[in-house]
């Protein structure tokens, strides 16, 4: 009998918002998921590790995955490149295994096109104030570097009608959740089995 193939997850929204930390959360509470690391031109924060937080390239070795289709989606995103190695999560998905790719908005968009049978959540801020607020308290940002994500913050919240669930991160336990709820129902789907 064939495998059923996993789900892909895809969890979105904008910057600051807490996609990495509502994803740490659902990491330990070890569902039955795996968690896509992404490609970044970006420099590496204190504390994160290559091959687990992101593979840290160089923009030539970033042209390099685009130019030969390894990538399932890329974007630029204030000034860096950032994408998801698309072999993990074709043989993953082919294993049977649910994927979950946290990734921003225009990247998430690509994905609908090419993966429309996978299930898109956007997990919103509580209020504009409240992000920029949680982005300053990061301390990772320059003046300018938090104007330009909330530019681009609030254009992506408008393409929240493109998802099929919203999330809002009011608490990271309670988003976290809403979060399995989507993940359970998506399972009992008829259509699914
Ligand atoms: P940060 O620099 O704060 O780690 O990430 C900046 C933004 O890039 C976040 O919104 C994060 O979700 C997004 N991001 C991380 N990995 C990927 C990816 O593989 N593709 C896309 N499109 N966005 C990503």
């Amino acid at each position: 009998m064939d495998i059923e193939r996993g789900i892909l997850f895809v969890l979105s929204g904008p910057s600051g918002v807490g996609k990495g930390t509502v994803c740490k959360a659902l990491r330990a509470q070890k569902l039955d998921i795996q968690y896509s690391v992404s490609a970044t031109t970006r420099t590496p924060r204190a504390g994160e590790v290559h091959g687990v937080d992101y593979f840290f390239k160089t923009k030539e070795e970033f042209q390099h995955m685009i130019e030969n289709n390894e990538l399932l989606e890329w974007a630029e995103y204030v000034g860096n490149f950032y994408g998801t190695p698309i072999e993990y999560v074709n043989q993953t998905l082919d294993e049977g295994r649910d994927v979950i790719l946290e990734i921003e908005v225009q990247g998430a968009l690509q994905v609908r096109k090419t993966f429309p049978e996978g299930v898109f959540i956007f997990l919103t801020p509580p209020s504009l104030e409240e992000l920029r607020s949680r982005i300053v308290g990061r301390g990772t940002e320059t003046e300018d570097l938090i104007n330009n994500r909330m530019t681009v913050a609030r254009e992506e919240i408008e393409m929240m009608q493109h998802y099929d669930y919203s999330v809002v991160n009011d608490e990271i336990s309670s988003a976290c959740s809403r979060i399995q709820s989507i993940i359970t129902s998506e399972h009992c789907k008829v259509d699914r089995v």
